[in-house]
């Protein structure tokens, strides 16, 4: 019976991948977007509805400015690269709320979120462009579908064979994978190949959208100031330490620059 669990394991799991369009890399995924998204829909409706949204401000009107070059710039390099109709089923949305936490996240879907306490980091357009770019890539890059997968494979293997997961387990499940439920909007730290993958790939998406890559390890440093040695602020309590982040963008960045040239883009903002 345990045998027979294990190679079942195997076998959805090696049915299981999909391609990752950003590293070529074939990853454990078992959940589509018609699974995952309208659990990410109705979670985003309940957090705006459940927090303070700004509306019509400079800077709220910044956050949807930025988001929609950084989507449409997703967007160019998916099709560009083999991937049209990749962000069909996305419903972008960009919202600022007012909160003091140091704080951004994208929901699957392009379901994104600024808290206020970032803004003093990001200073200003660019920074900003930063932010959005990693996050969007989380999304885009299926982060935390593939954490939910792996959390699923651990269930199979400790439920022994009780192979069907059930609604109410699944949205227990996205729950985990997302740090959401009791504390709703707590994104979960993403493991450090993630983040990683997401600060590349971020790079790369805001420089298509005419954003300067440069900034990326100026924000970066900002973000190490920020933390002065104490507890870190939400945003960057995640794994890779600051020095190997900010030599990593510093690395990155012309080769983002590069990959602009690609789609015409020369300049920066
Ligand atoms: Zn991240």
């Amino acid at each position: 019976m345990r045998k027979l669990i294990l190679v079942l394991i195997i076998f959805i799991g090696a049915t299981a991948c999909k391609t990752n369009p950003f590293t070529g890399q074939k990853v454990l995924n078992f959940y589509g977007n018609k699974q995952i998204f309208p659990m990410a829909f109705a979670q985003y409706d309940q957090f705006l509805t459940e927090n303070a949204v700004v509306t019509n401000t400079a800077e709220s009107k910044m956050i949807t400015r930025v988001g929609q070059r950084i989507s449409s710039a997703a967007e160019r390099w998916l099709t560009a690269n083999g991937y049209p109709g990749y962000l069909k089923d996305y419903k972008w949305e960009y919202n600022l709320v007012k909160d003091e936490t140091v704080n951004a996240w994208c929901m699957p879907g392009g379901k994104i979120v600024f808290y206020t306490g970032i803004l003093p980091i990001t200073q200003q357009e660019t920074g900003v462009a930063v932010v959005m770019g990693h996050e969007v890539a989380h999304a885009l890059a299926d982060h935390g579908a593939q954490r939910m997968s792996a959390g699923t494979l651990q269930q199979l293997g400790a439920v022994a064979g009780n192979v069907a997961i059930k609604d109410p387990q699944k949205r227990n499940m996205f729950n985990q994978a997302y740090g959401l439920g009791s504390t709703l909007g707590i994104m979960l730290p993403f493991s450090r190949s993630h983040e990683t993958e997401a600060d590349r790939i971020g790079l790369q998406i805001m420089a298509i959208a005419g954003y300067n890559p440069d900034e990326g390890a100026e924000l970066w440093k900002r973000m190490k100031a920020k933390s002065g040695g104490q507890a870190p602020p939400e945003f960057m309590s995640t794994h890779p330490s600051n020095d190997t982040r900010i030599s990593n963008l510093t690395q990155w960045a012309p080769l983002a620059k590069k990959e602009a040239a690609k789609f015409g883009v020369t300049s920066f903002q």
